[in-house]
Parts: structure tokens; C-alpha cells; sequence
């Protein structure tokens, strides 16, 4: 007899975790900080347009202070510099993301790099990714990655001695997952593969919890789930539907229905990690207000010590 998965509710998660998030951030406005995020856009893009505006959406929602800046897509070089510079100053900021893709002329690492890592709310700067890699908590972890783990928590799946297998090797989602479920704490042996590898089946079988970050439909199908395993479907791809008001239709990287028969637990697209990421991002950005107010604290004692 077929049983179906779990369904793991990002929503209703993210909701929970959202509510966490504007707890904490009506305690730092009582005392006098009030977090603010902002967002570098530049030039359109349908997705990330849509992104961006669900990230402001639901920084307000928060009580936190949102700013997005919209720059055209022939920025220069030095113009976009001097936007970063310009927010890394600006002391009602505690979060910056450079929202990506950018344009073609535009190589996005050295102005990933030009953020000032405390306010590196991605956790894309390469001192964040360090600090992640080796366990400092005084990094940031992207939002992504850590919205599976506190999934994974809160749906309490267990990890330790288990095998996780991550396919895909993003910086975005693969790769710091991969530190976070080895670490002490979750314990788990991880396993990574990616487009190079000839067939990813046998490897995936073999995965107590299976985490599929790839952008292709369909890529995971029920035959390659071994029975019971928790599944956590990242993949986010527009597929056209004539039935859809929109004209298309979002879809994961995994057979929704086919896997559903055979996990023990799945994450649904959309509404799995996808709204998991957002709230994330709110608590990284909380996190860095809550270090700078510390920060200020700090050096207002110092200068007012004797
Ligand atoms: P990416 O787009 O940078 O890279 C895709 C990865 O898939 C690569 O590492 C590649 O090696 C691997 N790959 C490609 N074909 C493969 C195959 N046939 N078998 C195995 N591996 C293969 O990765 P990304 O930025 O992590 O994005 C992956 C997907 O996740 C995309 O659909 C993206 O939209 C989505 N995503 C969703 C969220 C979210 O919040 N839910 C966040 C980030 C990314």
C-alpha cells in the first residue's frame, strides 16, 4: 500500500518564523533601533522584480525598514560602487543584498565582495563564507540553505548518523548546506553531486534526507527516493500553462506526485523553501541590527569611559 509523504509547509513555517522576526524587531524599536534592509536592483528582470517586491512586502510586515534601490541596467562599474559605499555608510541600513543576476557587463563578485560583510545579509561575501565553512557563528548563512535547516529542526528530521545527499553545488544553496548538516549538532555524512556526475540515482537512493537545488523539472523521480526519506524540492522553475491566469505555472525539480508516494516527508513547490528563504533573510537582518546596536553600545561606554 502507498502512503503518502509528509508535506513539509514552508508557509506555515516561515509564518511562524515571521512572527519571531517582528517580536524582536518591536523589542529593538522599543529601543530605539529599527532594523532596515535594503536592496540593490539593477536593471528588469521578471523574477527577480517579483522577488524583490515580496522581500519589501514582508519587511514592512515585520516592522522593519525596507529600501530598494532600482538602478538602470547600464549602470557603470564606478556608479554601482558608489551605491554600495553609499549603504555600507548609511547607519539605518543593517542589511544589503545585491539582488542577482546582473546585467551581462557586470561581473557580480568584487561588488559582493565591496559589501560591508556586517551587513552582508546573503552571506555571499567570501569572510561569510568562510566564517560558515569553518562554524563561526559571527557569520551570516545564506537564507536559503539555512531555511532548509530550520525546516529540518523544526519538523524534527532526524540527522545525526544519517545521509544526507545535496544535489547540486551552488554557493547560494549547495555547498554552505553541506557544512551545515555535517556539522557538530545535525551530524550528518553528506553527499554531493552535480552535473558531472554520470548518474545521480544510485547516490540518491542511497539519501536518508535529499536535497535537490538543480532548476530542472523532473530531475528526481520516485524510482530514485529510497522509502521514508525526507525530500526538499529547492527548484524553482516557470513551466507554461495555458490554465494558469499568469500563463505559467512554478514548478521544483522533483516529481511532486510520483516522489510523494514513496518519501517519508516532501517540501512542496511553491510553498516549500521558496517562502522559507525570505524569513531567513528578515532574521539575518534583525541579527545584523542586533550586532550593530551592540556594536554602538559598546564604543558609546568606551567614550564615556573616564
Ligand atoms: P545553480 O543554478 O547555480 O546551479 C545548478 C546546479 O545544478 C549546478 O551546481 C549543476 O552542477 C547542477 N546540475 C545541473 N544539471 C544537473 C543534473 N542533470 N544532475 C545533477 N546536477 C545538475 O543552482 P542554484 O542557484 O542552487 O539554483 C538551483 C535551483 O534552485 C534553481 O531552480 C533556482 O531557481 C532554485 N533556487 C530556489 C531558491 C528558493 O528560495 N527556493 C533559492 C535559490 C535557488
Amino acid at each position: 500500500m502507498n502512503v503518502s509523504a509528509r508535506i513539509v509547509d514552508g508557509t506555515e513555517i516561515s509564518r511562524a518564523i515571521r512572527a519571531e522576526v517582528a517580536a524582536e524587531v518591536a523589542q529593538l524599536r522599543a529601543a530605539g533601533v529599527v532594523p532596515g534592509l535594503a536592496v540593490v536592483l539593477v536593471g528588469a528582470d521578471g523574477a527577480s522584480e517579483v522577488y524583490v517586491r515580496s522581500k519589501a512586502r514582508a519587511c514592512r510586515e515585520a516592522g522593519m525598514h525596507d529600501r530598494t534601490l532600482h538602478l538602470p541596467a547600464e549602470v557603470t562599474a564606478e556608479e554601482l560602487y558608489g551605491v554600495i559605499d553609499g549603504l555600507n555608510a548609511d547607519p539605518d541600513i543593517h542589511g544589503i543584498l545585491l539582488q542577482l543576476p546582473l546585467p551581462a557587463h557586470l561581473n557580480p563578485k568584487p561588488f559582493l565582495e565591496r559589501i560591508d560583510a556586517a551587513k552582508d545579509v546573503d552571506g555571499f561575501h567570501p569572510l561569510n563564507v568562510g566564517r560558515a565553512f569553518i562554524g563561526d557563528p559571527r557569520g551570516f548563512v545564506p537564507a536559503t540553505p539555512a531555511g532548509i535547516m530550520e525546516m529540518i529542526r523544526r519538523e524534527q528530521i532526524p540527522t545525526q548518523g544519517r545521509h544526507a545527499v545535496i544535489v547540486g553545488r551552488s554557493l547560494i544553496v549547495s555547498k554552505p548546506l553541506m557544512s551545515l548538516l555535517m556539522a557538530p549538532g545535525p551530524n550528518a555524512g553528506v553527499t554531493l553531486v552535480h552535473r558531472h556526475t554520470p548518474d545521480i540515482a544510485p547516490f540518491t537512493r542511497m539519501a536518508d534526507i535529499l536535497i535537490v537545488a538543480v532548476g530542472k523539472p523532473g530531475l528526481v523521480t520516485a524510482d530514485m527516493v529510497k522509502p521514508g526519506a525526507a525530500v526538499f524540492d529547492v527548484g524553482i522553475t516557470r513551466v507554461p500553462d495555458p490554465a494558469d491566469p499568469r500563463g505559467y505555472r512554478v514548478v521544483g525539480d522533483v516529481d511532486h506526485a510520483g516522489v510523494s508516494e514513496v518519501a517519508g516527508a516532501i517540501t512542496p513547490v511553491p510553498g516549500g523553501v521558496g517562502p522559507m528563504t525570505i524569513a531567513m533573510l528578515l532574521r539575518n537582518t534583525v541579527e545584523a541590527a542586533r550586532r550593530d546596536a551592540a556594536r554602538t553600545r559598546k564604543r558609546d561606554r568606551r567614550r564615556a569611559a573616564p
